[in-house]
């Protein structure tokens, strides 16, 4: 039996989850903005329950979460959103990271044709770069700064706390996509200071397809985030389009349980992490670890191992563990990850480096027997 360690791309729903989502299926098929019947009333229940989920975990108000059908569509609304406010004001200065998730890099970079100028910061060696890359390109005209939490190919967390500190103090936006981290680095993301954070719920064990974008209010006030999508009035109209009421009520829940159980989920990370790195030192292969393991997620291990391409890696060892060497979302096209690329790893490394991610509920010794079974089949490859 295969393992599966590409919880980063997708994580398996938790069946506790799967059984909300089932029961809302069966008993709450109303639209939840119909406004006739109790059918509608009962669906929009089931929404305003999850609406408070996942506003618990993230330590926000209710009225400042959104739907949307995942991270890659936040991530659009966060950044197209404020094009409207941005003309009004004159402000057209984008600021972000060369590390980003496509759907926030090619969505700013879509900016520079409508007369936007755009800052890309790039990373150390680490997978790291400093509050001080970005807060020293903060100008007059700065509307916005897209920064992730964590990144999804090696882990590496990034100095959102002290750029959300100054940028709170400037009153410019920022936008911090959570994807890798919501539900996990919990009591980090309650107390962060950001005005938009993009999340999907199937990285927490929820269904795909289900989102949210999170909106901070300020004295009251939304930001000027407007919708990007016309045809109705949901999600205040930030997200029109009939709401997934069970979708939602999966989110809600894979929130309710990361909310009570993200301590034991954090000592699972961490134990199989330790576990792994122990028979890898053992191993005798020559390998080196992608991204600094001080600020790296406990759940996630980017390795290059010397003279083993991860394409053939990857393929010999599909029958005993599903790993990757990137990124699902541009996973077909076979040019280099630009994430390693842009921390100055050689041409070679970035071809041997591939993508260990497990999740809360994985069970160690399985993983452990996964990853030595990988291990074998990377020494029968080293060239
Ligand atoms: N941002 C990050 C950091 C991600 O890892 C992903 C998923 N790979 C996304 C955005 C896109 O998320 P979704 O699949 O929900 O669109």
């Amino acid at each position: 039996m295969s393992v599966y360690l590409d919880y980063n791309a997708s994580a398996p729903i938790d069946n506790r989850v799967l059984e909300v989502m089932v029961e809302v299926y069966k008993n709450e098929y109303g639209n939840a903005d119909s406004r006739t019947h109790d059918f509608g009333e009962g669906a929009r229940k089931v929404v305003e329950i999850a609406r408070k989920q996942v506003a618990t975990l993230l330590g926000v108000d209710s009225g400042e979460v959104f739907f949307t059908s995942g991270a890659t569509e936040s991530n659009n609304i966060a950044i197209l959103g404020l094009k409207k406010y941005a003309d009004i004001t004159g402000k057209k200065h984008v600021i972000t990271t060369s590390i980003e998730h496509k759907a926030v890099l090619e969505t700013i970079k879509s900016l520079k044709d409508d007369g936007f100028e755009v800052d890309i910061v790039n990373p150390d060696v680490s997978g790291r770069f400093n509050a001080d890359q970005i807060t020293s390109l903060v100008r007059e005209d700065t509307l916005l700064v897209s920064v992730m939490h964590a990144n999804n190919e090696n882990g590496v967390i990034q100095p959102v706390k002290e750029i959300g500190d100054f940028l709170s103090e400037k009153g410019i936006f920022f936008h911090v996509d959570a994807t890798q981290t919501c539900g996990k680095l919990v009591p980090e993301l309650r107390e962060l200071k950001y005005t938009m954070l993009s999340l999907s719920a199937h990285k927490l064990s929820g269904p795909q397809g289900i989102g949210a974008l999170i909106l901070r209010k300020k004295r009251y006030k939304l930001p000027p985030v407007k919708n990007i999508m016309y045809g109705g009035q949901q999600e205040h109209g930030i997200r029109p389009g009939t709401t997934p009421v069970a979708l939602v009520a999966g989110l809600g829940k894979a929130c309710e349980l990361a909310s009570s159980e993200y301590n034991s989920s954090w000592n699972n990370y961490k134990e199989i992490k330790m576990s792994i790195l122990t028979i890898l030192e053992q191993t005798g292969l020559d390998y080196v670890i992608n991204g600094d393991q001080k600020y790296c997620m406990p759940n996630t291990l980017n390795i290059s191992i010397k003279g083993v391409e991860s394409e053939a890696l990857m393929l010999s060892s599909k029958q005993y563990c599903g790993i990757s060497n990137g990124s699902a979302c541009t996973s077909s096209d076979y040019s280099p990850s630009y994430v390693l690329a842009a921390m100055g790893l050689d041409i070679e490394r970035i071809s041997e480096a591939i993508r260990i991610s497990w999740g809360a509920k994985s069970d160690k010794d399985e993983v452990v027997e996964g990853f030595k079974r990988l291990l074998e089949v990377a020494r029968g490859l080293v060239l």
